[in-house]
Parts: structure tokens; C-alpha cells; sequence
């Protein structure tokens, strides 16, 4: 997404060699301008596949996907990082998720009820690095018994395998811009 793709450019920074900071306006303050479109392109790339549900990560996530939930007009489902392992299982679908950024692992929750057998479920995130994220959502949205109709990302650090290990899981990965290198003040686009 060309858009997208020149605003990195003049506003993202490389941390270093693994870390891309977007915060300018993407997941600190947020161009909503902006993530209407990354919202309809996610919509338009999937409107054939029968999307019943957007389900995301609180709480970078959430801005592209209540876009692409508005554009496809269903609802949104925050998958939420719960602080405890004390979670009913009658109640609750919980999964360990390790995280990129923190380099910890965090409990990823959903409340059975807003996730009910049977749904078509797109997940979508800012970010795609390892795929930790990505197959968290996944195990969660399938162990209640709920499909996966695609993946779709802002932004795929394609240096590291997440992508490569999600499709070859089976799931189709959209991602709207790729960096092929990160390096001190340096992006380079795949
Ligand atoms: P994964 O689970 O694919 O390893 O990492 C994806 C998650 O880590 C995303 O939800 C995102 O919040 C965070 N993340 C990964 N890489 C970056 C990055 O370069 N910059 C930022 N801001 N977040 C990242």
C-alpha cells in the first residue's frame, strides 16, 4: 500500500536491526485518516471470504482493525492480555503468547460467548515478526471452534519468519508493507 508505505518512510524509525518505531501514527498517536484506508484495503482484499468477525490484540491492533470491522460491517473482537493465570476455563479461551517487544510471555484471553463456534474470523495486527501473535489469535479463535479466514498486517518485518511459518501452517497472510532490512535510522522496503 503505496500510502502507507511513504508514510513509514518519512515518519517510522529504526530502533535498530529488529525494532521498527511507528508511534507517530500508527499505536501511540494514530492517523485515523490513515487507518480508514489500511481498513478498507484489508476489507477489499478480503470481501470475498464470507468474514463474520475481525478479531484483534489489544492494544496496537485495534485502530486498523475496527476499520477493516467497520468497512466489512461485523463486529470486533479485542483479544485482551489478562494479568492473570486465574481465568475460568468455562468462561474464558486463554493461550501463553510470547511477546516480541516486552520479550515476555503474556496470557491472551477472549470470552468464550463473543467467540461462538462457527465463526469466520479474520485476525489482524500492526506488526509481524516471529509469528507469536499470530498463532496465539489462531489457536484461540480455533479451540472455539472458529476458522481463520486470513491474516492481515500493517506491518511484516519480512527479515523474520513469521510470515514464512504462518503460511506454511496454512493461513493467508496479508501484509500492506514489507521491510526486507532494518538497520540504525536505515528501513529498507521488500
Ligand atoms: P510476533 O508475535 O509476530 O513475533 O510480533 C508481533 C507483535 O509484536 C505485534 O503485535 C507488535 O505489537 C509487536 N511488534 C513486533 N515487532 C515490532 C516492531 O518492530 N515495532 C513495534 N512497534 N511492535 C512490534
Amino acid at each position: 500500500m503505496e500510502e502507507l508505505i511513504a508514510r513509514i518512510r518519512k515518519d517510522g524509525k529504526a530502533l535498530n536491526s529488529d525494532v521498527l518505531m511507528v508511534d507517530s501514527f500508527l499505536n501511540h498517536l494514530v492517523d485515523p485518516m490513515l487507518m480508514k484506508k489500511i481498513g478498507d484495503e484489508f476489507a477489499s482484499h478480503f470481501a470475498k471470504c464470507g468474514i463474520t468477525r475481525v478479531a484483534t490484540i489489544e492494544s496496537s491492533g485495534i485502530a486498523p482493525a475496527v476499520m477493516a470491522a467497520l468497512a466489512l460491517n461485523v463486529p470486533l473482537l479485542i483479544m485482551k492480555k489478562a494479568s492473570s493465570s486465574i481465568l475460568s476455563d468455562d468462561v474464558c479461551l486463554t493461550t501463553q503468547v510470547h511477546s516480541f517487544t516486552k520479550n515476555t510471555d503474556y496470557m491472551l484471553m477472549c470470552k468464550r460467548q463473543f467467540l461462538t463456534p462457527g465463526e469466520n474470523v479474520l485476525f489482524i495486527d500492526d506488526f509481524l515478526a516471529n509469528g507469536e501473535a499470530g498463532f496465539g489469535a489462531a489457536r484461540l479463535i480455533e479451540e472455539a471452534g472458529c476458522h481463520v479466514a486470513g491474516i492481515g498486517i500493517v506491518i511484516e518485518k519480512s527479515f523474520q519468519d513469521g510470515a514464512k511459518k504462518l503460511e506454511k501452517a496454512g493461513y493467508e497472510v496479508y501484509s500492506l508493507a514489507k521491510i526486507a532490512k532494518l538497520d540504525n535510522g536505515v528501513i529498507e522496503f521488500a
